[in-house]
């Protein structure tokens, strides 16, 4: 397969997102890490963010609430390349009402291969990361062949 790299800079754009029942989760976990945290730039849905920004005392970039379309306008900025790591605690015990939101945005952190995490563990070790503090170099698939398919029309 070939591929084109995105370089994803070293102030990071996180994006944090968290279902109710995980918002304690997200809270406490932000908490332990707010120092590498401190280096980066901060986005979430509404809620999550307000939270966030209580508890850290600090600007979080606040989109719409995840069920009203904070989700998908993450998704988009993933897309877009505005976003570099994703951390969604999303709560597997409980159906969402906008389960095809939560669903299309896994999948778009795929496709453009940024670093998710979707629970405590996997971030915790994501910040741990040394490549959270310089450039890194995500290959993304290159999806010209798929953008030039031949359509029989
Ligand atoms: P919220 O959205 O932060 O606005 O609660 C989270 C979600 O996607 O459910």
């Amino acid at each position: 397969m070939k591929y084109e790299i995105r370089t994803l800079p070293a102030r990071k754009r996180i994006a944090l997102v968290a279902h109710d029942h995980k918002k304690d989760d997200i809270i406490d976990w932000a908490w332990f890490n707010r120092e590498v945290l401190a280096r980066h730039e901060l986005f979430a849905t509404g809620t999550t963010g307000r939270l966030l920004e209580e508890k850290l005392d600090r600007p979080v970039r606040k989109l719409m609430s995840g069920p009203l379309g904070g989700d998908q306008q993450i998704g988009a900025m993933i897309a877009n390349g505005e976003i570099d790591v994703l951390v969604f605690f999303w709560d597997p015990m409980e159906a969402q009402p906008h389960d095809t939101d939560i669903k299309a945005l896994l999948r778009l952190a795929a496709v453009w291969n940024i670093p998710m995490a979707t629970d405590r563990a996997t971030a915790d070790f994501l910040m741990t990361s040394p490549l959270m503090h310089g450039p890194y170099d995500t290959k993304v698939p290159d999806y010209t062949g798929y953008l030039t398919r031949k359509i029989p029309v």
